[in-house]
């Protein structure tokens, strides 16, 4: 099969609805080992994204990314599928494989809470370690991590070799994604910063539908908290047209 050039994924964690309990994402930082937590994940998890060969659902960041590629490059030449069929979507014309992270390492502290300081492995590592070993040994593409939890394999590099990181990348790529992706497939340096701050007007809006129809309203915050990640970036508001489009956005 010749496959996508560029299949983009998430862990199954981000791709469960978690019975729309408000806050229950948060359960994905649950420990995977007692069998007790386990159980608990199966039950307030039955119904996941997952399950579907294409992403009908997928991430806010991850839609983005694919926004900003299908603009760079081609539509056609970027896959969203789920981490349980990618090898499907893998073939002789693949050059990038992309996977979105949010807490991939368990080093978020709601995680690290649940997990008496990483004494257990929460869901979040679990899932992401799992899709990531599924990932043929010998192979042609480069794997690229990204999405607001890249900066765990910064900090962890030992891990991002252990589980066969190509790529880290960290910061807005949404005016600079195909250059990324050329600067990859190049052999760009393993950790790929982006020192962008792109006006709302150019962030793109998104293809297709989002976990908990999730929408971006605005970017970073300018009240200026001290401790918090949002208030590194300016804050900007995305036009009210796109914001509505992105809502209406079905799966
Ligand atoms: S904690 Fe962060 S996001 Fe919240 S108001 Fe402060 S700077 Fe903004």
């Amino acid at each position: 099969m010749d496959g996508y050039e560029i299949v983009l994924t998430a862990d199954e964690t981000l791709l469960a609805e978690y019975r729309n309990i408000p806050l229950g994402p948060f359960l994905s930082c649950i420990p995977s080992d007692p069998i007790l937590s386990r159980a608990v994940h199966h039950l307030i998890s039955p119904k996941s994204h997952a399950n579907e060969e294409f992403l009908s659902l997928a991430p806010l960041g991850l839609r983005k990314f694919e926004s900003a590629l299908a603009r760079d490059l081609r539509k056609d030449k970027v896959a969203v599928v789920s981490p349980k069929f990618i090898k499907k979507f893998i073939g002789e014309k693949t050059k990038v494989v992309g996977i979105h992270s949010m807490d991939p390492i368990g080093l978020g502290p709601v995680s690290t809470m649940f997990t008496m300081g990483g004494k257990y492995t929460p869901y979040t590592k679990y899932m992401t370690e799992k899709l990531l070993m599924q990932l043929p040994e010998d192979r042609n593409f480069k794997v690229v991590i990204g999405g607001p939890g890249s900066w765990q394999f910064e900090y962890k590099t030992e891990v991002a070799k252990q589980w066969g990181i190509d790529h880290i990348v960290i910061g807005e790529c949404d005016r600079k994604a195909g250059e990324v992706m050329e600067q990859i497939i190049d052999g760009a340096s393993t950790v790929i910063k982006i020192r962008d701050c792109p006006p709302a007007e150019e962030i793109p809006p998104n293809l297709g539908a989002t976990m908990f129809s999730m929408a971006e309203v605005m970017r970073g915050c300018g009240r200026g908290c001290k401790f918090c990640q949002p208030n590194l970036r300016k804050a900007r508001y995305i036009p009210h047209e796109i914001v509505r489009k992105d809502i209406e956005k079905k799966c």
